[in-house]
């Protein structure tokens, strides 16, 4: 069954990637011009394989692609992956134009090809392939190609959360990077994070009477300095992947208007990473305690603050069936185990985990060391894209046949 399966994916070889070109073809720039016309294009594909499928989003221009194989069914995988780009960067300095897809030295050059268009086909290919082997399918195979993963997810994956259009998977497969210098890995685990904006409030004085004024900048600098000496983190070890949690205080600060001016405003940002049992509410608790603290010894101290979204850490145990499976499928394809890894960008992943779907942060094509995502010349090898086609049909034939 696997061999008969391998087989049409490489028959279709040439297919995959002229489907990737087409896909690396539209420039669903985000922010820019979205996805809209990558989702139309994705759509004529599947439509050509018969696969069946769907187009949704919440706004005219940021649409994902919802398809499956055998959707009725109960349990199953779900694959993820995002139909949005982040910008070119200087396009004189591309060795071919970012958005015209190229086949040099056995590697596939443009915009998204590692980032992840390719894993997008690979996945559909691996689906078309278990159908036309005719591999019976007990359980479902969904794929979301989705909108807007690269400026936070909330009109793509988030979204199709919130809206109750996660199918019922017993496992997710985000398709992002896990390739390193040509070896395939999983990456398990990687810290969430929260971002905090501070407010200072003083009074303005002429700089030669500071005691007629209240400097809110030195104010800032108390609870920035106090944040960053009296927090206390979270270091427990829940996963050797998993980094223990840090605070960042005054990764960004602004204030006063004149050399010769007390200020009267300062704002700075702060960055957390958050891991397992940390709450918005228990680090709440701490920051207004140390504020409380710090205004016990200075009242004049005037900050407040506001929280960001709060995205929570990844983490998939090592012995998860989702990590058994994904292990299995590549030591069939490529005859080794994978490497477990972390990662301190986060990923769709994010929003699958605590809807009940267990999916590690990435297992995909692209090259986090060759790939150059997010960097010019950008590109993906072409027989890694077979390989991660095959690797996911594997686990579609044992997880769901
Ligand atoms: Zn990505």
């Amino acid at each position: 069954m696997y061999e008969k399966v391998f087989e049409l994916i490489e028959s279709r070889k040439d297919q995959l990637i002229s489907d990737a070109s087409e896909l690396i073809g539209v420039p669903s720039v985000n922010p820019g011009q979205f996805e809209k016309e990558a989702a139309a294009a994705f759509a004529a594909q599947l439509k050509r394989d018969g696969i069946n499928h769907e187009i949704v989003g919440p706004e005219p221009l940021r649409l994902s692609v919802l398809a499956d194989l055998n959707g009725d069914a109960e349990g199953g995988v779900l694959f993820n992956g995002h139909l949005d780009v982040v910008p070119t960067g200087d396009e004189a300095k591309w060795t071919s134009p970012p958005f015209k897809a190229e086949v040099r030295d056995g590697r596939l050059y443009g915009r998204g090809s590692t980032d992840m268009k390719g894993a997008v086909n690979a996945f559909m290919h691996a689906m078309v392939a278990v159908r036309d082997a005719g591999v019976p399918l007990k359980k479902g195979v969904w794929l979301h190609a989705v909108a807007d993963e690269e400026c936070g997810g909330r009109m793509g994956t988030a979204w199709i959360a919130d809206t109750g259009r996660l199918p019922p998977a017993d496992m997710g497969i985000v398709g992002e990077c896990s390739t390193y210098e040509g070896e395939v890995g999983i990456v398990r685990a990687c810290t969430g994070i929260v971002q905090l904006k501070f407010e200072s409030r003083g009074k303005a004085s002429h700089a030669a009477r500071p005691h007629e004024g209240n400097n809110a900048v030195i104010n800032m600098c108390r609870v920035m300095i106090a944040l960053q000496d009296k927090y206390e983190r979270d270091t427990t070890v829940y996963d050797e992947l998993l980094p223990p949690n840090t605070i960042s205080p005054a990764t960004t600060i602004k204030g006063g208007v004149k050399t010769n001016v007390i200020p009267d405003y300062c704002e700075a940002e702060v960055d957390i990473r958050v891991v397992p049992n940390m709450t918005p509410e228990n680090v709440r608790a701490k920051i207004d305690k140390i504020i409380a603290d710090v205004k016990a010894e200075h009242p004049e101290v005037d900050v407040t603050y506001t929280m960001g979204h709060w995205d929570p850490e990844t983490l998939v145990p090592a012995d998860a069936p989702v990590i058994k499976e994904a292990e299995k499928a590549v030591e069939k394809v490529m005859g080794y185990k994978p490497k477990h890894m972390k990662r301190s960008g986060t990923t769709d992943a994010r929003f699958l985990n605590p809807k009940g779907i267990p999916s590690p942060v990435a297992f995909g094509p692209g090259d986090v060391v060759l790939g150059k995502m997010h960097d010019v010349d950008e590109s993906v090898g072409v027989q890694d894209l077979i390989n991660w086609s095959k690797i996911y049909a594997a686990m579609i034939i044992s997880v769901c046949s």
